[in-house]
């Protein structure tokens, strides 16, 4: 095989057929607007813990709808709960209980 120098990542590609999402609807459940999240970023760009750690409101939504919860925990690990992000979501998501709510649903799923 011919070498380029670099190496290819793994697939990232998600099989949804595969993904378990039993704990998502259980989300729903508990914090309805998770499912008004249009990914726009604004939580992630105004996340004070952000600018040091992994903490993304936003990638972890996106994680939590593609199975890969585990992520998402690790992610919301830095989260200072200041409510920053829930003052500037333009869906007037939660996003505070949504990150509470997340903890609660997946951290007991272990
Ligand atoms: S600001 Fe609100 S709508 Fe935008 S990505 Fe964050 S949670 Fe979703
Ligand atoms: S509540 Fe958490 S995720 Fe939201 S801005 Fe504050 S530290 Fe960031």
């Amino acid at each position: 095989m011919v070498k380029f120098g670099f190496a290819l990542n793994p697939s990232s590609r998600i099989d949804l057929d595969k993904t378990d999402r039993e704990k998502f609807a259980q989300l729903v459940e508990l914090e309805p607007d998770v499912l008004k999240c249009m990914a726009c970023g604004s939580c992630t760009a105004s996340c004070t813990a952000g600018k040091f750690t992994p903490t993304s409101v936003r990638s972890a939504i996106l994680e939590i709808q593609n199975g890969r919860w585990q992520q998402a925990l690790d992610m919301l690990k830095g989260c200072l709960l200041c409510g920053k992000c829930t003052m500037v979501c333009p869906r007037a998501i939660n996003t505070r209980h949504l990150i509470l709510a997340i903890n609660e649903v997946y951290q007991s799923g272990k």
